[in-house]
C-alpha cells in the first residue's frame, strides 16, 4: 500500500475540490508560507489571497516563499496582525479558509494560536463564506493550551446548524488522545 494521505494533504484535497481561478481565499495562519503558495496558485493570477500572522517572520518568510516562486504581488495581501482582526474587515465572499493552528515549526514554541482568537476568526470567516466555500482548521492537541483550544472549537463546530452546514472531521483512531487532527467546514450549496 502506498502512504495514507496526512490531514493536511486532505484539508488541501477538500480545498482543490471548492476552489476556481479567480477565487478569494484567506490563509489565517501564515506560519511558513506553505499554504498561502498552495492558495495563491490555486487562485492564479485574477484570484485573491489573504494572510494573517502575529509574528513578522512568519509574514517575512510567507512574503520571500510567495516572491521565489514568481507569485504576483496583486494576488496576496499579507497582515502582520491577529486573525482575530478578520472581523473588522470587509471581506468579498471567501470560497476557502485555512487555519493551521499551534506554533510555529521551528519557531518560537511559546507563540501559539487561542482558542479566543481562533474562534472570533473562525466566526467571522464562516460569515463571508460563498456557498459551496469551505474552512479547514489543523488543531494541535498535543501542547499546552492547544488541548483546550482544540476542544473549544470542536464544541463550536458541533454546534452549527447542519441544514447550512457540512462539518467533517479527520483523524487516527488512536488511544492517543494528542494527535493532530482536521475539521473541515462546508457550506451547503452549488
Ligand atoms: N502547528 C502547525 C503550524 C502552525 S503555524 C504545524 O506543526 O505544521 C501557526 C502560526 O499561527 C504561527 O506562525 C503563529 O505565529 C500564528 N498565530 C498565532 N496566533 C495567531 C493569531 N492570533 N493570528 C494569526 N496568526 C497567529
Amino acid at each position: 500500500m502506498r502512504q495514507l494521505p496526512r490531514p493536511l494533504q486532505i484539508a488541501k484535497s477538500w480545498i482543490e475540490l471548492c476552489v476556481n481561478p479567480g477565487d478569494f481565499a484567506i490563509d489565517a495562519t501564515l506560519g511558513n508560507g506553505h499554504d498561502t503558495l498552495f492558495l495563491c496558485k490555486l487562485v492564479g493570477n485574477e484570484g485573491r489571497v489573504m494572510g494573517f500572522d502575529i509574528q513578522k517572520e512568519a509574514v517575512e518568510s510567507t512574503r520571500r516563499r510567495l516572491q521565489l516562486h514568481e507569485i504576483s504581488e496583486s494576488v496576496y495581501e499579507l497582515h502582520h496582525a491577529s486573525h482575530s482582526t478578520i472581523s473588522r474587515i470587509d471581506l468579498a465572499p471567501v470560497k476557502a479558509a485555512m487555519f493551521n493552528l499551534g506554533y510555529l515549526p521551528g519557531g518560537d514554541k511559546s507563540v501559539i494560536t487561542s482558542a479566543e482568537d481562533s474562534l472570533a476568526a473562525l466566526q467571522a470567516v464562516l460569515d463571508s463564506l460563498a456557498s459551496g466555500g469551505v474552512v479547514t482548521v489543523m488543531c494541535y492537541p498535543g501542547h499546552e493550551g492547544g488541548d483546550t483550544e482544540a476542544k473549544e472549537i470542536l464544541n463550536f463546530c458541533q454546534m452549527l446548524d447542519r441544514q447550512v452546514w457540512q462539518v467533517q472531521r479527520v483523524d487516527e483512531l488512536d488511544q492517543d488522545q494528542t494527535r493532530p487532527f482536521l475539521i473541515g467546514i462546508f457550506r451547503r450549496g452549488n
